[in-house]
C-alpha cells in the first residue's frame, strides 16, 4: 500500500518514545497549589529563555493568546493586528466574547505591521478624547502563518516598541512557531522577547510534544493572567506529566525545526519552477502557493493530491498550504514535490484538450 504523506500542519506530530518517558518519570504535584514541580521547572526554563521574569504553562495557543489579550487590557478597548493572524482569522469571536476588545485590523501584502501602518490604523478613526476606543494593544505573530511562515524582522519589530512604548501601547506576540522563526534566522528567542511585552509559544507544533503552550512575559501581566485562566477552565492539576514533554521538546527538539524549514525550502526549490503556481516566499517550515493560474480551487487541487496519497490544507479559496513536520523525510519531500507537478501537467492538459 503506498504510505500517505501528510503535509496538513505540524500539529500532527506525535510524542517520541523518550518523550513518552520524560513523561513518566516526571515528578508531579498539584498545580492548583503551586505543587507541580515539573510545570514549575517547565515555567523557569521559559522565563530564563525568553529573558522574561514569569511563564505560565497553558493548555493551547488559544487560550494563550486570549489571555494575554484580555490581560493586557480592559474591556472595550483596541487591539490593532494584522487580518491575517489567527488573532482575527481564528479567534475573532473568542476575542469578542472572552476579552470583549475591538480589533482594528490591518490590510498589509505579507502580515509585517510597520510603524507607518500602526500609525495610520490609529489616525484614521476619530479618538476624541477617552470616549471612544483607545488602541492600547499590538498584537503580532511570527511567523506569520497566513503569509507562508514568514519571519516578522527583528528591526520593524524594534521601531514597533519603541514607538508603542511613546504611546503606551503594550506589545504582544503570538509565537506559536517563533521557535521556527528564529531557527530559520539564527535569531536568541530573547532576541524577539526583548521588544514585546508578552508572548507566547506552542509545544504541540513543530516541537512535537501532544500539548501546551507558554505565556511568557512580565510579572505584573499574570496576577490577571493566573485568574483568567482559572476562570477559563485551564487551571490543571497533575499537568508536570504535560510539562515534561514540553520540557523535553524545548530540550531536544529545536534541531527537528531547522529539519522541517531544510525540507520546506527544499520543497520550494522544485516548487518554483512550476509555472502554473504562484508561490509565497519560504522563510520557515510552510510552503504555500496560489492555484488561480490553473484555474481550480484550492479544495480542487487538495483533492486531486488526496488521491495520490498526499495530503495538504486548502487555506483559502485559492491558496495552498503544506506545512513540514517531525517524520517527513527528504524523499517524501521528493515524493511530494512530483505529485505537485503531476497534478499541475494534469489539469493543464485536461484545459487544452
Ligand atoms: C496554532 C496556532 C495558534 C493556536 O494554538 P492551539 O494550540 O491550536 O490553540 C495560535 N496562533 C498561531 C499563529 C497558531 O499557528
Amino acid at each position: 500500500m503506498t504510505q500517505v504523506i501528510d503535509l496538513r500542519s505540524d500539529t500532527i506530530t506525535k510524542p517520541s518514545r523518550e518523550m513518552l518517558l520524560a513523561a513518566m518519570s516526571a515528578e508531579v504535584g498539584d498545580d492548583c497549589y503551586g505543587e507541580d514541580p515539573t510545570v514549575k521547572k517547565l515555567e523557569n526554563y521559559c522565563a530564563e529563555l525568553f529573558k522574561k521574569e514569569m511563564a505560565m504553562f497553558m493548555p493551547t495557543g488559544t487560550m494563550s493568546n486570549q489571555i494575554a489579550v484580555a490581560s493586557l487590557t480592559n474591556q472595550g478597548d483596541e487591539v490593532i493586528c494584522d487580518a491575517s493572524y489567527h488573532i482575527n482569522f481564528f479567534e475573532s469571536s473568542q476575542t469578542a466574547v472572552l476579552c470583549k476588545v475591538a480589533l482594528n485590523t490591518i490590510h498589509t501584502d505579507n502580515g509585517v505591521i510597520t510603524v507607518k501602518d500602526l500609525e495610520a490604523a490609529i489616525d484614521r478613526k476619530a479618538r476624541f478624547g477617552d470616549l471612544y476606543a483607545q488602541p492600547k494593544l499590538l498584537l503580532l505573530e511570527n511567523s506569520i502563518s497566513t503569509h507562508g511562515g514568514k519571519v516578522f524582522p527583528l528591526k520593524v519589530l524594534s521601531e514597533l516598541k519603541q514607538y508603542c512604548d511613546a504611546k503606551s501601547i503594550k506589545v504582544y506576540m503570538d509565537g506559536a512557531r517563533l521557535l521556527n522563526a528564529c531557527t530559520a534566522k539564527k535569531i536568541e528567542p530573547s532576541e524577539y522577547a526583548k521588544h514585546v511585552d508578552g508572548l507566547s509559544i506552542c509545544f504541540a507544533k513543530g516541537l512535537s510534544a501532544p500539548f501546551g503552550s507558554v505565556l511568557i512575559g512580565p510579572k505584573e501581566m499574570f496576577s490577571k493572567a493566573k485568574k483568567l485562566r482559572k476562570w477559563f477552565g485551564g487551571a490543571l492539576h497533575q499537568s508536570g506529566y504535560m510539562a515534561a514533554m514540553a520540557l523535553y521538546a524545548l530540550k531536544n527538539n529545536m534541531s527537528l525545526l531547522e529539519e522541517d524549514n531544510k525540507n520546506a525550502s527544499l520543497f520550494s526549490t522544485y516548487l518554483i519552477k512550476i509555472n502554473a503556481l504562484s508561490l509565497f516566499p519560504t522563510e520557515t517550515n510552510f510552503v504555500m502557493f496560489d492555484v488561480t493560474r490553473l484555474g481550480v480551487t484550492a479544495d480542487h487541487f487538495v483533492n486531486e493530491a488526496r488521491k495520490n496519497h498526499l495530503l495538504m490544507l486548502a487555506w483559502q479559496e485559492r491558496i495552498v498550504r503544506v506545512v513540514f513536520h517531525n517524520g517527513i523525510s527528504q524523499e517524501d519531500v521528493i515524493r511530494a514535490a512530483g505529485i505537485v507537478s503531476n497534478i499541475c501537467n494534469e489539469i493543464l492538459k485536461r484545459k487544452k484538450a
